[in-house]
């Protein structure tokens, strides 16, 4: 490893094995890894012993630590010389804040390198059966969030309704029933195809399939919650013929064979 203090690390969606080889070395050579909810346990165990561990767990719409303490977090650790991975569900720059955690390391002086990862709005559509483009039915996607910084201007609905392509929308379960609306209020068919994924890639991970109309009750019904996936689009009807059981391959046989692989190298 180089000089650099700092590591942001994209975990991926859930499923351990998502992670980058780049990633897992990184946790194997941490003091300190800080580290958010969804980020899989799995993971965190191939820290070495010393390794401190915190957890700054964010639920949606509730912020057990502040980002700016998050921020102190990462600044007092690296500039005690300390190995910090800073450990992100899916990849550090899709929302979640990464941009503004590195801007606080450049800020301060603190070298500091991002490793991406796979974001959930790619990969964990891809976990539900659905391809994020198709050449039949997408030549585009756009991946919004649902929940915009407070006091901040709200998704202009009304534009996102006329793009052609798969929209994927983060953080919005809170407020499905208005998103589904407003598409449909600015002119998206009612019958357009839409699903709502829960977990995608964890073992707990749920769907439900509709359309504009039907998703907001349906989603309700079977009770799926943040986090999730909002995908709305044609490539929606692909999920029944393309879903798949991941492999139970775990990720603990997973590491070894890859430690086995490269020598012990890593
Ligand atoms: N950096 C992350 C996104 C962070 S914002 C990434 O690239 O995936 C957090 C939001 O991402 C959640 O509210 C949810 O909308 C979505 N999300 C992250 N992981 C998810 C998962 N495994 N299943 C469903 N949604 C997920």
């Amino acid at each position: 490893m180089n000089k650099s203090n700092v590591w942001l690390v994209g975990a991926g969606p859930g499923d351990a094995g998502l992670i980058t080889i780049k990633g897992l070395l990184c946790i194997q050579c941490a003091d300190v890894i800080v580290h958010d909810r969804l980020v899989n346990p799995e993971l965190i165990a191939q820290a070495p012993e010393h390794c401190e561990i915190i957890n700054v767990g964010k639920e949606h719409d509730y912020h057990p630590i502040p980002q700016e303490e998050i921020n102190q977090i990462l600044l007092k650790y690296a500039l005690a010389g300390k190995r910090v991975v800073r450990l992100k569900g899916g990849d550090p720059y899709v929302f979640g804040r990464g941009g503004e955690e590195a801007e606080v390391l450049a800020q301060h002086g603190i070298q500091f390198e991002i490793v991406p990862g796979i974001s959930s709005s790619i990969g964990g559509l891809a976990y539900a059966g659905i391809p994020v483009t198709h050449r039949d039915y997408a030549s585009g996607f756009h991946v919004v969030t649902g929940h915009t910084a407070q006091g901040s201007e709200q998704q202009n609905w009304e534009v996102l309704a006329q793009l052609e392509g798969t929209l994927i929308i983060l953080m919005g379960m809170s407020r499905l029933e208005e998103i589904c609306r407003q598409l449909i209020r600015y002119g998206k068919s009612p019958a357009t195809p839409a699903a709502v994924i829960m977990y995608a890639s964890h073992p707990k991970q749920d769907r439900v399939i509709g359309t504009l109309k039907t998703l907001p009750a349906k989603a309700e019904e079977k009770k799926l919650h943040a986090p999730a996936l909002i995908v709305v689009g044609d490539v929606v009807n692909l999920s029944e013929t393309l879903s798949f059981t991941p492999d139970s391959i775990t990720s603990d046989e997973l590491f070894s064979q890859l430690k086995n692989s490269t020598g012990g190298a890593i």
